[in-house]
């Protein structure tokens, strides 16, 4: 049978895009821009996708370290690679390159991109079919200065956002207890309120500390001790009433394998970052829906490539139904290389019904939306 189209070129780009606004995360607080990669694949019949891979130096790998990965490891292998051989590819890929769970799936995204180029379908279409045609957006509360998110907030209820996702931990107990109650004051029950550690606390006192905010009726309390804590991530889940979700703890099966062994979760946060592929997430998610865990659309410092993905994903995967934290595009980067945005209607991510992953890049929108520090 005929393989139909290859992949014939394939340009990398290293970008940096300036941030609106300070972050504070606990871990790898963000200051002023940040770095990823951008890849364009060109098919032999003329068609075009695009991937991204966005590593956060704290959390998965660095910008600098998938530029290379792609560049030098994985060019041999996308290069004359059928586009409709996707599974092929991936795991050519892991078996030749360790890790790099970022650039595998910049590559994935831009062989669906092409593949739905190709057929005239949405990548989500091409994973089974939509379930959802908008997600529920989670803005992140993580301004070092409370008053502005605070008013952030006001602006964002007003334009119907309902969840909200505050970076707890970062500041003094006492200080995280005050802003939880100035929003429940605020807002009452008008908001879904979720809240983040990013494993800032150690299990040794975690128990007080989190029964404490339990009773501020969060939807879950997400990665509240380090990443290797699973037994003490399974007593959080047994003794308190608000659900425990597994960010750090969980970045693909092998570690919800061991998760649902012990225990260790009551939800789970899932990146294409983490995890390293569309399909990936998805088997995950099997894994995840037959132990009765819901997941959450997470992300790191991704752009407009790799959200569009990721709506794409969670459209197609009923299992994601605790909404998504696609805000970076809207609300962070002050520019990006999307012709358009992804639409976002009342506190939702709008499902794009155009071919691939749905969005748009020129010449000129690439030029003008992140600075360029390397191409290859
Ligand atoms: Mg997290």
């Amino acid at each position: 049978m005929s393989i139909g189209p290859v992949v014939e070129r394939m340009r990398v780009f290293l970008v940096e895009s300036p941030i609106k606004m300070a972050r504070a995360q606990g871990v790898g607080s963000v200051q002023g821009s940040v770095r990823r990669v951008l890849l364009e694949l060109t098919a032999s019949d003329g068609a075009i996708g695009w991937g991204e891979a966005a590593p956060w130096e704290v959390f998965t790998g660095t910008p600098e370290g998938a530029f290379l990965a792609l560049d030098v490891y994985l060019r041999p292998l996308v290069i004359g690679a059928p586009v409709r051989r996707l599974r092929s590819l991936m795991a050519q890929m892991d078996r030749a390159l360790t890790g790099h769970p970022e650039s595998k799936v910049a590559v994935e995204m831009a062989l669906l991109d092409l593949m739905g180029q190709q057929t005239g379908l949405p990548v989500s279409e091409l994973l089974g079919g939509r379930v959802r045609d908008t997600i529920p957006l989670s803005f992140s509360i993580a301004d070092p200065d409370f008053a502005a998110d605070l008013a952030r907030m006001h602006e964002m209820v007003g334009q119907g956002h309902r969840l909200f996702k505050v970076k707890t931990g970062v500041k003094p107990h006492a200080v995280d207890m005050e802003h939880l109650e100035a929003m429940r004051d605020a807002f009452g029950d008008r908001i879904d309120l979720r809240l983040d550690y990013n494993q800032a606390l150690e299990p040794f006192r975690a128990m007080t500390v989190l029964r404490d905010v339990d009773r501020f009726r969060p939807t879950f309390i997400e990665q509240p001790v380090p990443r290797r804590h699973l037994d003490a991530m399974a007593g959080f889940c047994a003794a308190l009433d608000t659900p425990v979700l597994a960010d750090e703890s969980c970045f693909d099966a092998t570690d919800l394998l061991e998760i649902v062994r012990r225990q260790a979760a009551d939800a789970i946060s899932v990146k294409l970052m983490k995890c390293g592929g569309l399909l990936k997430a998805q088997a995950l998610m099997a894994i995840a829906d037959t132990a009765g865990i819901p997941g959450y659309g997470g992300t790191l410092w991704e752009g407009g490539i790799a959200l569009a993905a990721g709506t794409q994903l969670i459209a197609a995967t009923p299992g994601i139904s605790l909404g998504c934290e696609f805000y970076m595009p809207h609300h962070v980067l002050t520019e990006d290389v999307l012709e358009e945005r992804i639409p976002q209607r009342r506190g939702e991510v709008v499902v794009p019904e155009t071919p691939g992953l749905g969005i748009r890049i020129s010449a000129h929108s690439l030029k003008h939306g992140a600075r360029l520090l390397a191409e290859a």
